[in-house]
C-alpha cells in the first residue's frame, strides 16, 4: 500500500493550494470533501473522496483501506459573522466532526495531524506583534472553536499519542503563482478579493470598515500572508512530526502589516485600475491591529516567506481574478 497524506477540505482555498504543493512534491495525496463550499476541479490531482466528517462510517473506510501518513484538516466554516449569529453550526461542523476525525485517527492508530488554527485564538491582543503564548481569549465562536480544537489535541497527545502542529494563520490572502488556483469563496469577506472585484468591475466598489482606528491611517491593520508560503509551512510542519518532533503550535504571518488603506493603494497600482473607495462604518469585533510574531515558526520550521512583499500577494490574487471574470463571462 502506498502511504498517502489525507488532506480534508482539499476542494477549498488554503486545501486545494496545499493539495498541489504536496503532489508536485511527490507524496501521495487523498482529499476529502463534502463540497458545501469547495469546487471539485480545484483538486489538481490525487484520489477525490466526496463525502463528510460527520460520517465515521465512511471514515472507518478510509483509514482501513489506506495507508494514512499524517491527517492535514482544512475543513472548517470560517465567517466570524455567521458563528455569532449561528453558533451551533460553527461548534457541529468545527468542533464535533473534528474530533469525530480525530477519533477515526486515534482507532486506525494514524497519530500525525495538521490543523488549521487562527490568530483569532487570541481575541482583543494585549500586545503586538503576537506570540504563541499570548493569552488564549477568542471572543466569538469562530474564534472559541478553534482554541476548542487545540486543547484537544493537546489531550489526546497526552492520552493516545497522537501528535500535532497547529497552525494559526493571520490573514490568508494571494494565489497560486502559476494560475491554476484561488480564492473562490461565495460569499466572499476577504479584503483582498473584494478589492479586486471592485478593481475587475465585477463590484462596484470596496467598502472601509472604518476608519477612526487608532492606527496611522485610521484604517485596520493586518498581517497578509501569501497562500504558498502558507502551505510550505504545513509541509514543513508535517515533515518534523514524520522525523519525530512533539506537537506544538506556530503563528503564520509575515511580520509585516499593511493598513486597509495601503492594500487598497497597492492595489490600484499593481492593477493599474481606478477603485471606488466607500467609507462604512466599523465592523463589529475588529482589532485595530493583528500582526503575528511568527519567529518561532521560522526557527523551529526553518519557515522563511518567499512571498512576503504585498506586491506579489496582489499580482497573484490579480491575475486569478482576471481569470475568474473570463470564466464567469464563458458561462
Ligand atoms: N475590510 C474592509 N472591507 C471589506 C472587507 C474587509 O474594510 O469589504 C477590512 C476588515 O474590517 C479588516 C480587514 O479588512 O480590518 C481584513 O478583513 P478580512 O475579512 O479580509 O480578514 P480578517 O482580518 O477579518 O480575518
Amino acid at each position: 500500500l502506498e502511504e498517502t497524506i489525507l488532506v480534508v477540505g482539499g476542494a477549498g482555498y488554503i486545501g486545494s493550494h496545499m493539495v498541489k504543493m504536496l503532489l508536485g512534491r511527490g507524496y501521495g495525496v487523498t482529499t476529502l470533501d463534502n463540497l458545501s463550499s469547495g469546487h471539485r476541479d480545484a483538486v489538481l490531482g490525487g484520489e477525490f473522496v466526496l463525502g463528510d466528517l460527520a460520517d465515521r462510517a465512511l471514515l472507518d473506510k478510509l483509514f482501513r483501506e489506506r495507508k494514512i501518513g499524517a491527517v492535514m484538516h482544512f475543513a472548517s466554516f470560517i465567517q466570524v459573522g455567521e458563528s455569532v449569529q449561528n453558533p451551533a453550526k460553527y461548534y457541529e461542523n468545527n468542533v464535533v466532526n473534528t474530533l469525530n476525525l480525530l477519533d477515526a485517527m486515534v482507532a486506525h492508530n494514524v497519530k500525525r495531524f495538521i490543523f488549521s488554527s487562527s490568530a483569532a485564538v487570541y481575541g482583543n491582543p494585549i500586545a503586538v506583534p503576537i506570540p504563541e503564548d499570548h493569552p488564549k481569549l477568542p471572543i466569538n465562536p469562530y474564534g472559541r472553536t478553534k482554541w476548542m480544537v487545540e486543547q484537544i489535541l493537546e489531550d489526546y497527545d497526552r492520552a493516545y499519542g497522537l501528535k500535532s502542529v497547529s497552525l494559526r494563520y493571520f490573514n490568508a490572502a494571494g494565489a497560486d503563482p502559476e494560475g491554476q488556483l484561488g480564492e473562490r469563496h461565495e460569499p466572499e469577506t476577504h479584503l483582498i478579493p473584494l478589492i479586486l472585484r471592485a478593481a475587475s468591475g465585477r463590484a462596484p466598489d470596496i467598502k472601509v470598515f472604518g476608519r477612526d482606528y487608532d492606527t496611522p491611517d485610521g484604517t485596520c491593520i493586518r498581517d497578509y500572508v501569501h497562500i504558498v508560503d502558507l502551505c510550505e509551512a504545513h509541509l514543513f510542519a508535517m515533515e518534523r512530526l514524520m522525523k519525530g518532533a512533539s506537537s506544538a503550535a506556530y503563528n503564520l504571518g509575515n511580520g509585516n502589516g499593511f493598513s486597509v488603506a495601503e492594500v487598497i493603494a497597492t492595489t490600484e497600482r499593481v492593477t493599474a485600475r481606478k477603485i471606488t473607495v466607500i467609507d462604512a462604518t466599523r465592523r463589529e469585533g475588529d482589532p485595530p491591529r493583528l500582526v503575528a510574531d511568527a519567529s518561532r515558526a521560522r526557527a523551529e520550521l526553518g519557515w522563511q516567506p518567499r512571498f512576503d512583499r504585498l506586491d506579489s500577494i496582489i499580482e497573484h490574487a490579480w491575475a486569478w481574478e482576471c481569470k475568474s471574470v473570463t470564466r464567469l463571462s464563458e458561462k
